[in-house]
């Protein structure tokens, strides 16, 4: 019995295999036990009653605290190396307190909505759909645009499911400030609390509504916050303008005050931080656009997105004419059809990607004519090309300390935050061994919660087992009791008959 409390007290599922293990030997061995050893086994199942509703009550709530809590920061176009241009304390702070990953290559095109979705699903834009800031859908037969109220519609973000809705279908609570996506019901789901898109909103009011949501007996476990700059000044000013040293300063002080929410908070040990990016920036100049007009009429095509890379849906019947009209035309810009998309692109397998895309060489800007809006600024290059790679930098309970890694892909951020989420991760192109090292104890990783929906949680799967322990024993202690009153003289005769015949 003493083993049989030893093992209660650790926990788990076999404790109460245990217990039925117990019920079924007294059981089986009850007729002829005498009473002077049943009365003590009484008090011993009381106690195992007592224990296995401590028990409940402690599993219940240890599977609250357990839970790990994640808050995932996007400073949209916050090129990689900004925070070597100017003094960033709050940067630095949390690569001396964590980990920093020095290269993340993201995901073509190198767009804010494919990249955002990217992190929170770890599927290249030709999977989760979102292929560009811009798009047209061929089968619906509707267009796409980051700014207009198509954004609302669910139908274009629902070739994947964002972490955000697989934490909640597995019990957890989300909250999301402004993350792209986070306000359009994906799968009829809406993060548990969000901010619905208002640009206008401060980053400090985003922050302190996430850091309510975090707090308190409802917390949420999985929180991502959305912030505009730098990537505006970026375009507007040119990443190689001087002014973008206030700017970067700038958005370290924003960091700052996140931080300091969250230590009076009393969240900042607590809560899982990762602070990244999109994308980064490139510098352009008026001495290199490329006019496409000089190369094919514009009656010949519709164009679709914006330069870097354009997609080209040509007329009915035009496709060749303006293949061979774009390929040699410009020794700056690459020309494909869709299936000539190089494969390290992940950029093929989707409708809304158009029959023809052109890609222009960094720096350069692709227009029909001069007269369409020019930018100092951009970004959407070639993946590989560090100027589009975006800041990682992370602390917490789960992350190592001091600890720099050369690099990683953004497809690989959502098994990671999976795992310290304790979620399983819906199937993805990342791979969670490739940046497990990021991680204390990599050996030892959380319980996974199964994402399905419906499916029970685990605290709600030993709570119902052990339950259901509590009403057997119940049942046992009543019947037990019942019986020796209604055969106490034949248990007492028994007794005397027991006795070896000398
Ligand atoms: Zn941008």
């Amino acid at each position: 019995m003493r083993l049989f409390f030893a093992e209660i007290e650790i926990g788990g599922t076999s404790c109460v295999c245990r217990v039925f293990t117990f019920f079924f030997q007294r059981a089986k061995y009850y007729r002829p036990l005498r009473r002077s050893f049943i009365m003590p086994d009484l008090l011993v199942i009381k106690r195992c009653f007592l224990s296995c509703l401590l028990l409940l009550l402690q599993t219940s709530s240890s599977q609250q605290d357990e839970q790990s809590q994640l808050l995932l920061v996007s400073f949209d176009g916050f090129r990689w190396d900004y925070v070597n241009r100017v003094h960033t304390p709050n940067f630095h702070a949390l690569m001396d307190e964590g980990v920093l990953v020095e290269q993340v290559e993201n995901t073509y095109i190198t767009k804010t909505y494919p990249n955002h979705y990217t992190l929170v699903t770890g599927l290249h834009a030709e999977t989760h759909g979102i292929v560009a800031n811009e798009m047209y859908d061929p089968i619906h037969n509707r267009s796409f645009s980051m700014e207009g109220p198509e954004v609302y519609d669910a139908w274009w973000w629902e070739e994947a499911v964002p972490l955000w809705v697989t934490n909640q279908k597995a019990g957890r609570k989300s909250g999301a400030a402004m993350w792209p996506g986070s306000d359009v019901a994906i799968g009829g789901t809406y993060p548990t609390h969000y901010l619905r898109y208002n640009a206008s909103m401060p980053f400090e009011t985003r922050v302190e509504t996430l850091i309510n949501w975090f707090s308190g007996p409802e917390a949420i476990s999985f929180g991502v916050l959305y912030w505009e700059e730098p990537d505006e000044s970026g375009h507007n000013l040119g990443p190689e303008s001087p002014l973008m040293d206030l700017i970067i300063a700038d958005i370290d002080k924003k960091l700052g005050f996140l931080r300091g929410k969250l230590q009076t908070a009393g969240l900042y040990d607590k809560v899982n931080l990762i602070v990244t990016s999109d994308h980064g920036m490139t510098q352009l100049s008026h001495d290199k656009i490329i006019e496409l007009d000089t190369y094919v009429s514009r009656d010949l095509y519709t164009w679709v997105d914006k330069s870097p890379v354009v997609g080209i849906l040509p007329k009915d019947g035009k496709l060749e004419e303006v293949y061979n009209s774009l390929k040699n035309a410009n020794p700056n810009m690459v020309v494909y059809k869709k299936e000539e998309i190089p494969d390290h692109f992940h950029y093929r397998h989707n409708v809304r990607i158009m029959p023809l895309i052109i890609e222009v060489k960094e720096g350069w800007t692709v227009m029909q004519d001069r007269n369409g809006s020019f930018m100092l600024g951009n970004h959407g290059y070639d993946n590989s090309l560090p100027s589009m790679h975006p800041v990682f930098v992370a602390r917490g309970p789960t992350f190592r300390r001091r600890y720099t890694k050369a690099s990683m892909r953004s497809v690989d951020l959502y098994p990671l935050m999976c795992s310290i989420l304790g979620l399983k991760p819906l199937p993805n192109n990342g791979s969670l061994s490739s940046v497990q090292d990021l991680l204390v104890n990599t050996s030892n990783p959380k319980p996974v919660v199964s994402p399905v929906p419906g499916e029970p949680s685990y605290a709600w799967a030993v709570g119902s087992v052990l339950g259901a322990a509590l009403v057997i024993g119940f049942l046992f202690i009543f019947v037990q009791q019942v019986t020796q009153r209604q055969h106490l003289p034949l248990h007492q005769s028994d007794s005397e008959m027991t006795q070896p015949l000398l």
